[in-house]
């Protein structure tokens, strides 16, 4: 008889409460299948990246199946280590007792990835949930269709269904009704802010803990000192890379209006070195997920004054590589997260006047900032709170595992990558052995007269 949803979560329940997931030669013995498996289908992801998002091998490898490869590498080599009770210190008080922390698995969890890195972003978090002992149900993004096969096919041959659960469909639909009816002992989710809000509601009403990876607006700024032409060419990559599609792409420029002019002009120079003069048709040049995501995109451009590319082909879903300066922060390219191939250049004379732009969005997920200087290097990174960033670079500090990677407040809550994914996916269990032989009496009431505080 098929088993509804419902059913089968509960009997991923009792598949982790029988304790198969917890031994450390279960774990990394899982993670190898699940690594085999990726490398056996590499050539159909990247088929099916390029038919999701016209990624070129090269890119796929960089974000997408090396990524995953150098992550779960991280984890099979060094979870023994990982898996260890960690001893701590213990205050005087408790002497002569010896305390330490036990990585607890937290059971079955619930992993939620987007369309936009749709193997990264979905198989990443599953290793610290493999790693940490979990069982774990996977919901991909419905939107990037030819890798959800792909992620599909390579989950349900490698892992019995109560251990590890593909679950697709429209979003709104199944994870409501995953929710509000199993108790997940976790939930990890990536997307957009305005459903990570609905996410936490959820998991609000049964105290089920979250991590969301979230996305914001996420500032560049360029200071008057900056080596413009490497400042050019990091921020051509990262913006216009999967067609801007990023959650850490460059959102926007702040530039020193001394060095606008020279700024614009490297950028454009890159733009054709990277993508030549006809992007639509270039080699490293991706595409719009969706008719919705391109339309949204063309949106901006309304009215917008272009100062490079602009141009597009509805059929193809294409937008090439687009500036737009003078723009009206009020206008919806300044307040939604822009998450295409379309950066606005703004200048700034004063830090003070950057800030004020910067700040009309809370928590950018990223801050990047190009300068020679220490100082003003120290003075940007203390000045706004956000989830993580660069300074000379951009984006890349996402591929180093040994970084906690998220966002705070309305970027997200929580992170991963490396170590972190497994704390993430981890209950850290506290403590305390005291022996026996020793039992002073102090401790124990009558209080009155014991300490002589009082
Ligand atoms: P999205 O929020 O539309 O969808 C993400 C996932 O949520 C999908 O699996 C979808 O099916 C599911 N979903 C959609 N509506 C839902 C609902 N009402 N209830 C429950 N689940 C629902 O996001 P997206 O468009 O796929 O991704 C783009 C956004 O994600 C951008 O804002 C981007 O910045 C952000 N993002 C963040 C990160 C990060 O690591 N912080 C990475 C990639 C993308």
């Amino acid at each position: 008889m098929p088993q509804t949803l419902p059913q089968k979560l509960e009997a991923m329940r009792n598949y982790f409460n029988g304790g198969a997931t917890k031994s450390l030669a279960f774990r990394k013995m899982q993670l190898q299948k699940l690594k085999d498996a990726v490398l056996q289908h590499e050539e159909d992801l990247y088929d099916a990246l390029y038919a999701d998002l016209k990624k070129s091998k090269e890119e796929t490898w960089v974000t997408e199946t090396g990524f995953f490869i150098a992550e779960i590498n991280d984890a099979i080599r060094n979870l023994h280590k990982w898996m260890k009770p960690e001893k701590v210190k213990t205050n005087l008080l408790n002497m002569p007792s010896s305390s330490y922390v036990i990585n607890e698995p937290l059971g079955v969890v619930l992993v939620i990835g987007p369309w936009n890195y749709p193997l990264q972003l979905l198989f990443t978090p599953i290793i610290g949930a493999i790693a940490a002992g979990n069982c774990v149900v996977v919901k991909p993004s419905e939107f990037a269709q030819a890798t959800l096969n792909v992620m599909k096919e390579i989950i349900t041959k490698t892992f019995d269904e109560n251990y590890v659960l593909f679950v697709e469909g429209d979003g709104a639909a199944v994870v409501p009704e995953m929710m509000n009816n199993f108790v997940f002992d976790h939930v990890f989710y990536t997307g957009s802010t305005m459903v990570g809000k609905v996410i936490y509601q959820m998991a609000a009403k049964n105290l089920v803990p979250v991590t969301l990876e979230l996305g914001g607006k996420s500032p560049c700024i360029v200071e008057s000192d900056a080596n413009i032409e490497v400042a050019a060419r990091r921020i051509v990559l990262t913006k216009f890379s999967n067609c801007g599609q990023m959650c850490v792409a460059p959102d926007y420029l702040l530039v020193h209006t001394s060095v606008k002019e020279k700024l614009v002009e490297a950028l454009k120079k890159w733009i054709e070195k990277f993508y030549t003069t006809d992007p639509l048709t270039a080699y490293s040049y991706g595409k719009i997920i969706n008719e919705k995501q391109f339309n949204r995109l063309l949106g901006y451009l309304q009215n917008a004054n272009i100062i490079c590319g602009g141009t597009h082909d509805a059929s193809k879903l294409f937008i090439t590589p687009t500036l737009i300066d003078h723009v009206d922060l009020s206008l919806p390219v300044m307040q939604d997260e822009i998450f295409g191939p379309i950066l606005p250049v703004i200048t700034f004379n004063t830090k003070e006047e950057a800030l004020k732009i910067i700040t009309q969005h809370k928590n950018p997920l990223a801050l990047y900032v190009f300068t020679q200087s220490n100082t003003k290097e120290r003075e940007w990174l203390d000045s706004v709170a956000f989830g993580g960033g660069c300074v000379n670079n951009a984006s890349w500090h996402l591929t180093n595992y040994h970084l906690p990677f998220g966002g705070r407040g309305f970027s997200g809550t929580g992170a991963y990558h490396g170590k972190f994914s497994f704390n993430t996916f981890s209950h850290k269990k506290a403590i305390m052995k005291t022996p026996t032989w020793f039992d002073p009496d102090i401790k124990y009431p009558p209080f009155k007269g014991k300490l002589k505080l009082f």
